[in-house]
């Protein structure tokens, strides 16, 4: 396998998704060895518990929450995270991801889209409150935490099933693939929403694209050209090896 000649390209976008943090520690929530093949994501993580059990919510997120206070970034968040410093000023950079962890950040990633929010944040449930989100590692185990401001309960700032992707990342994605001219997938599956959706825009304005991750797609989604199988954090480093 060898490295990408990154000086073909100029603005590159990186999409990352679960597996990138499994060497970290970090379950996944689909596929082998995926959380939701133990627990009902509907009675955990689904916008409706807001109104009927947002306690249910917390006791997923506040135990990712502790595992957080110690988990590390692993090689292939540090790699990207080098890259990025490295990458001359002519180049732009997106690293967008599916991650709510926080460890791209944590690496020292800066201009990361987090597309389902950041598990570490807290914000108020209801969306008319001028409460600002904060980083938060207050697991709630033992009470619901209330807002100040208007007495609702206070949620992790992730996206819920049944929620749309939050406006702002949504638009920053879009612009950064709609003249992206490579494109790279890593630790999360090609065929379904929202890799499949961003691969196709990347094709659409004429990218390279690949896919790395564990499992092969299944079915073969046409928009990735290219595809390397194997773990983030052992293809990374390779593919990532050159930068200038
Ligand atoms: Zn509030």
């Amino acid at each position: 396998m060898k490295a990408i000649n990154f000086s073909h390209y100029r603005k590159i976008v990186v999409l990352t998704g679960a597996g990138v943090s499994v060497a970290s520690g970090i379950r996944p929530f689909r596929g082998k060895g995926g959380l939701w093949n133990e627990i009902n994501p509907i009675e955990y993580a689904d916008s409706s518990l807001l109104k009927t059990n947002p306690r249910a919510i917390w006791q997923l997120d506040g135990a990712l929450r502790k595992q957080l206070a110690t988990a590390q970034p692993n090689v292939a968040h540090i790699k990207l995270a080098q890259f990025e410093a490295k990458l001359s000023p002519d180049k732009q950079f997106t690293l967008i991801t599916q991650n709510i962890d926080g460890l791209h950040q944590l690496a020292g990633s800066s201009n990361v889209i987090e597309i389902h929010g950041n598990v570490c944040r807290t914000r108020c449930s209801n969306p008319t409150c001028n409460l600002t989100a904060y980083l938060d590692s207050n697991p709630y185990d033992d009470v619901l935490p209330i807002c100040q401001i208007c007495s609702s309960p206070l949620r992790p700032d992730i996206v819920l099933f049944g929620e749309h992707l939050p406006v702002k990342e949504e638009w920053l994605t879009k612009r950064a693939l709609r003249d992206c001219d490579l494109f790279i997938a890593i630790g999360t599956s090609g065929t379904v929403y929202p890799a499949s959706g961003f691969v196709r825009s990347a094709d659409y304005a004429g990218a390279r694209t690949i896919l790395i991750n564990l499992e092969p797609m299944e079915p073969k989604n046409p928009y990735f050209k290219e595809e390397y199988l194997g773990a983030a954090e052992e293809i990374v480093p390779l593919l990532f090896g050159a930068t200038s």
